[in-house]
């Protein structure tokens, strides 16, 4: 069905043209016609289904076509709630493309910044604001926000909302809203939790479900590479000397293990930038500019961005240690492949790490690919192996851990109750389509070309971060 049979907005229409979208993703074609005809909708799809313009596409349509009287003081008229700043940033990038021919004003929210930009935003009025639930509060709080005329309230990604306990902070909002207004709710599962939100705030909704439950892209290759914990490092410089690999975003599960990392890829002469809980927000943005921009060809990250991170053409995901949840593998591995592109996941995972994998197998109902690294030498003795534990004080030096007999060589993996394993620790994602496995990812449009790493340069890659000549 193309985008005209969906009854959207001709601004609407021209705005979706202009960014190069020629037909609706499922999801899109399932939710916006009964969000137009004004029903409330539980969304069941994977990050990277085009769930953002499900649920912007038929609002700013039902804006346009009941305009706010002339004259008329501007009001507040549509909240969208997100879990992350991230996720706040590329929604209100996302509705600022879809509603560039409409006359809206739209302010976003979200903590780790100034207040008082956002104050004003919010006072001077805003048609649409996107928010995240915590500094929402505050700045309700100081009766900065008019919700008095809200007529659509979008909760993305409410499962992980509620992972991240922001249960309480959602009720006290919504309880401060019209409660004759349209509730759109989206989520990756379809969880009891999400059910019961569901009872509690929505009104006889319509379910939309796109693939499996809980079912990863399926235009993602998922591979696994079962390799000592001691020669992770190691397999991914290895990796690196592919230049395939041109736009690879790399999971850890602690901040401490993204920083180092990032550290000995950069040792390496590898450009690279991580994001992370204990970055700040403004070198968030920069790292994220960065990465999309091309500047640099690797972000680590922790499961902070997994929600977040809205970027053409990721190549690669790699999850450097596999994840303990399984909603955080799809999460991840929904960096690459969005939109009905194609992209390799690949998963290293070290002994210890099977029973992970297993699990997730369970629960996607399939089995993962399991690789082995062409050319790499699994017997190979490491100078080093990367340390994800919390930073010690009386850190071993180099040296002595160069001793470590091999085999126990690498430290306890993200063990630290406070880390985040699990990924609930934080407060806290176009079209790489590849035509074929063998073939490199063209680059997005408007994208400067990456810096090629020729397979001779990259080659000395792992001779650069061990020291050897
Ligand atoms: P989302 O699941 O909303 O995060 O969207 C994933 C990505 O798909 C975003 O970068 C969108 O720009 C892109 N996208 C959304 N809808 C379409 C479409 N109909 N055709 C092509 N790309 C799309």
């Amino acid at each position: 069905m193309p985008f005209k049979a969906l009854g959207l907005d001709p601004h609407i229409l021209q705005a979706i043209q202009e960014a190069g979208y020629t037909e609706p993703t499922p999801i899109q074609s399932a939710a916006i016609p009964v969000v137009i005809a004004g029903g409330d909708v539980i969304g069941i799809a994977q990050t990277g289904t085009g769930k953002t313009a499900a649920f912007t596409l038929p609002i700013l349509t039902r804006l346009t076509a009941h305009p706010v009287p002339q004259g008329q003081r501007r009001r507040t008229r549509v909240l969208v709630l997100a879990p992350t700043r991230e996720l706040v940033a590329q929604i209100e990038e996302n509705v600022l493309a879809y509603a560039r021919h409409l006359p809206l004003k739209i302010a976003k929210v979200y903590g780790g910044v100034g207040e008082k930009p956002q104050k004003d935003a919010l006072r001077a009025g805003s048609d649409i604001v996107i928010a995240c639930p915590g500094r929402l509060l505050d700045l309700m709080g100081q009766r900065c926000a008019d919700f008095s005329q809200l007529e659509y309230l979008v909760l993305d990604e409410a499962d992980r909302m509620l992972d991240m306990g922001f249960l309480p902070d959602i009720r006290r909002i919504l309880n401060q809203l019209p409660k004759k207004r349209q509730t759109l709710m989206f989520s990756a599962t379809l969880s009891k939790e999400i059910e019961s939100l569901t009872h509690e705030f929505q009104h006889a909704p319509k379910i939309v479900q796109i693939g499996k439950r809980s079912n990863p892209a399926e235009t993602v290759t998922q591979l696994v590479y079962e390799v000592p914990k001691h020669l992770k490092m190691a397999l991914l410089a290895h990796l690196l000397e592919d230049e395939k690999m041109q736009m690879v975003l790399v999971f850890s599960r602690t901040k401490h293990g993204a920083d180092k990392i990032a550290k000995k890829l950069e040792q390496g002469g590898v450009t690279c930038a991580t994001l992370h809980a204990n970055r700040s927000q403004n070198q968030r943005l920069r790292a994220l500019d960065d990465f999309k921009s091309g500047k640099v060809r690797v972000l680590v990250a922790t499961d902070i961005a997994a929600r977040g991170i809205d970027v053409d053409g990721i190549s690669h995901v790699v999850n450097f240690d596999f994840p303990h949840i399984v909603e955080d593998y799809v999460h991840r591995i929904g960096r690459t492949g969005r939109a009905q592109a194609i992209g390799d996941a690949i998963s290293f995972v070290s002994p210890d790490e099977t029973p992970d994998v297993r699990k997730l197998e369970r629960f996607i109902n399939r089995g993962l690919v399991r690789k082995k690294a062409e050319g790499f030498n699994y017997n190979m003795t490491v100078p080093f192996v990367p340390d994800d534990r919390p930073e010690r004080r009386n850190q071993r030096p180099f040296q002595q851990q160069q001793r470590r007999p091999q085999g126990q060589g690498g430290p306890r993996q993200g063990g630290s109750p406070s880390g985040q394993g699990g990924g609930r620790s934080e407060g806290q994602r176009r079209d790489n389509r590849r035509p074929s496995s063998g073939q490199s990812a063209p680059r997005p449009q408007g994208q400067p070309q990456r810096e090629a790493q020729s397979p001779s340069g990259a080659r000395t890659l792992w001779n650069r971060l061990t020291g050897k000549k």
